[in-house]
């Protein structure tokens, strides 16, 4: 992705603390309270413009939902979707997700969704994929016992280097898709990544995996 300069984001991010909370380390293990009702917890790790996570939230308004993006410019862009779509849960959260443990405690999350994660294809940078064992082992520390990582991409090496990844970390491989626009899969929500190159043609993988108590 690029990234754009937006120096108004900060100041834009900061006018609606209603959708990016502003300190997260104090909802640690009660983030609950934000949404108001003690539905289950998803979160999104590189939600990017937010397509996917305010059709989710809008899909299933049981279901709490935050978006996690490093880069504020691109969170601006999810903002002004959230802003659009006014529904109560969803929101977002400006952080970079090698810190999810400052702000979230064991059985807060129930579901984590890593879509079109960038790849970082040198060895030399294997650590900086989101499916590296250090993020697997950090995801456990604050998802429920038997919680489930759900993991799309249309890039062939992530996704083969991803299910060892997840294998060898002793995870239940579920619901492995090797295209998954011709899968029958139902209530699948593209991302604006899955729009982008599904269009270009490219197949998009698709896996479920949950971690084993
Ligand atoms: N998920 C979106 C989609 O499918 O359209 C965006 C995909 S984009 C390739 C990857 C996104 O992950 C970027 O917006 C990037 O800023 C974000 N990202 C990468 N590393 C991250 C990290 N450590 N913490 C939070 N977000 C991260």
């Amino acid at each position: 992705m690029r990234f754009r300069n937006k120096p108004w984001a900060g100041e834009k991010i900061r006018q609606y603390p209603q959708y990016v909370i502003s300190e997260p380390e104090t909802h640690k293990g009660k983030w609950h309270e934000v949404f108001g009702n003690a539905n289950p917890l998803h979160i999104e790790v590189g939600t990017g413009k937010g397509r996917f996570i305010t059709g989710m939230a809008a899909a299933n308004p049981d279901i709490n939902y935050l978006g996690v993006e490093l880069h504020m410019g691109v969170l601006a862009s999810a903002l002004d979707r959230l802003i659009e779509a006014e529904l109560p849960n969803v929101k977002l959260l400006n952080v970079n997700a090698a810190e999810l443990l400052s702000y979230f405690a064991k059985n807060d999350i129930s579901r984590l969704y890593l879509n079109f994660s960038d790849p970082w294809p040198k060895t030399r940078h294997e650590k900086r994929r989101l499916t590296y064992k250090s993020f697997l082992d950090l995801y456990e520390q604050i998802l429920i016992d038997g919680g489930e990582i759900h993991f799309k991409t249309d890039n062939q090496g992530l996704f083969e280097y991803s299910l060892v990844s997840f294998s060898e970390y002793g995870m239940l491989l579920k619901n492995v898709s090797l295209d998954l626009h011709n899968s029958g899969f139902e209530g699948n929500i593209m991302t604006e990544y899955e729009e982008k190159f599904s269009g270009k043609g490219n197949r998009i993988y698709r896996c479920e995996v949950q971690y084993q108590s």
